[in-house]
């Protein structure tokens, strides 16, 4: 008898688990459950469906579900998991009963977080994720005159530039100073916000959201749907609301089989994914994971951080053996005419969590000056003072190349590269694609130069006292 896995989750932590159990174990038994009508689509791509640049939803599609069939996955589509008994080894299934397994791995993935104020059931509140909603949203959109997305995380962003280039009244609100807070800092958001000032869009932040208004408010407007958002700025119109709130993890399945949950909600995995319980291994968004620096778990992750983690659990619950590291979360997204991006700790996170760091500047170009279409490309560079080893990196620019920067300088801290190391690096320089002067290799010896003199100061201090 092949041994059977039982996967709930269909998103990208779940295909890549059933890939990688299939990978271990051709002959395993794979059943996939996901409460959506499809699988291997790209999520990510919504946005940019919205906002023009991509012509159609059906080129988000991956694969289509003969693919899956002819992979030996079964997946069954519009299915709820109710619950999970790890004693027994079994599911239960909605319209199936009780489902025995001998793996299972749960990649429930996230939801947004309720934004817990009153008129959250009014119809004209947009929570971004599943394709067929979106397919229906878009229509909505062509006849929206004025839209309100609520906190300017990372799919935010996304919606706001969106909006606004299909020509919709956009304001942005946002409890923090600035947007993406949470991951940016304020230099880096500067041009970003500029640029969406230019698209016409209202940013509003240090605002906080107190009510969504419409038709259960009493006020005549019986329709049932949303047609102003109050705030502690006023009240702003609106046809139509994007909630962009932060990711929670789905938990509840886990939880109430007492599978043990972290700090953050997620569930806590070793380095091969595998949860507290027997046979139970997790992935995505629903689990936790380390930083690599800090030890401090983090959840909610990405997309291609989901998949890899699948990958990870999937290939040790096929048999096989496979680890997933502490992660150092490289990041990048345009936003407004921008592509800002990093890799672990920028200033205000490192401020928030009391690490000390010196930093290294440097406004460089993508290309040779002289080329067509040069842009500017921002890079600051954070290193721990002393050893100068990199402990974080953030980027703002006009597109080429803050992705491979990203991914890069992930790797540089991973592998303890100091200023130092960065400030001696090759690089390529060919007009076209990449300037003489490479920006992280300007930035990293300007950081040595002012650790230097931070130094020299402080020496002078001491010899003076
Ligand atoms: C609009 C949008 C834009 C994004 N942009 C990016 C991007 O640019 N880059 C990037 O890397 N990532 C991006 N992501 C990915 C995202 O941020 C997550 O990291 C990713 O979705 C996590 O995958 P997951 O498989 O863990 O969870 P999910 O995608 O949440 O999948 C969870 C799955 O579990 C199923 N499920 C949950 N509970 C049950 C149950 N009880 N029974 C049966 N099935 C259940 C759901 O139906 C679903 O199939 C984007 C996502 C969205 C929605």
């Amino acid at each position: 008898m092949p041994r059977k896995t039982v996967i709930i989750g269909g998103g990208a932590a779940g295909l890549g688990s059933a890939g990688g159990v299939k990978a271990a174990d051709p002959e395993a038994d794979v059943v996939v459950y996901t409460q959506y009508e499809d699988v291997a689509y790209s999520p990510c791509g919504i946005p940019y469906v919205h906002g023009g640049e991509i012509p159609d939803f059906e080129r988000l599609f991956l694969a289509g579900k003969q693919a899956y069939v002819d992979a030996g996955i079964d997946v069954h589509y519009e299915t709820e998991v109710t619950a999970i008994d790890t004693a027994a080894k079994t599911v239960t299934v909605t319209g199936e009963g009780v489902v025995p397994y001998d793996n299972l791995i749960i990649a429930t993935g996230w939801n947004y977080a309720d934004p817990g104020v009153p008129g959250g059931d009014l119809g004209g509140l947009y929570y971004v994720k599943n394709i067929r909603k979106a397919m229906e949203w878009d229509k909505v959109i062509s006849e929206t005159k004025s839209a309100v997305v609520v906190e300017a995380g990372p799919l935010g962003l996304e919606m706001v530039t969106a909006l606004a280039h299909r020509g919709v009244e956009t304001h942005l609100i946002d409890p923090s100073p600035y947007a993406l807070s949470m991951m940016a800092d304020p230099d880096i958001m500067a041009p970003v916000e500029e640029s969406w000032r230019e698209l016409g869009v209202h940013l509003h932040f240090n605002t906080t959201l107190e009510a969504f208004i419409g038709g259960s408010d009493g006020l005549g407007d019986a329709d049932g749907k949303v047609r102003a958002v109050r705030t502690s700025g006023g009240e702003i119109a609106a046809d139509l609301v994007v909630i962009s709130t932060h990711k929670t993890p789905e938990n509840t399945l886990a939880k109430a089989a007492g599978i043990k949950l972290g700090s953050t909600g997620g569930m806590i995995v070793d380095e091969r994914m595998k949860t507290s319980a027997p046979n139970v291994w997790g992935a995505g968004d629903v689990v936790e994971i380390p930083h690599g620096l800090t030890r401090t778990p983090l959840q909610g992750l990405t997309g291609s951080h989901a998949y890899a983690q699948g990958k990870t659990a999937g290939t040790n619950a096929g048999g096989g053996d496979r680890t997933y590291r502490a992660v150092y979360v490289p990041w990048g997204t345009p936003a407004g005419k921008w592509v800002i991006g990093g890799a672990s700790f920028g200033e205000a996170t490192a401020t928030a969590l009391g690490i000390p760091y010196v930093k290294g500047e440097a406004q460089g170009i993508s290309r040779a000056r002289y080329y067509p279409d040069v842009q500017p490309v921002k890079v600051k560079l954070l290193a721990e003072p002393g050893t100068l080893r990199l402990i974080g990196a953030q980027m703002v620019g006009g597109g080429e190349g803050i992705k491979e920067r990203a991914d890069f300088l992930a790797q540089a801290i991973r592998f303890g590269m100091t200023l130092h190391d960065l400030s001696t690096m090759e690089n390529v320089y060919s007009p076209a694609i990449g300037a003489l002067n490479e920006p992280i290799v300007v930035a990293a010896t300007n950081g040595v130069a002012s650790a230097r003199s931070a130094g020299g100061a402080r020496i002078e201090t001491a010899r003076k006292a």
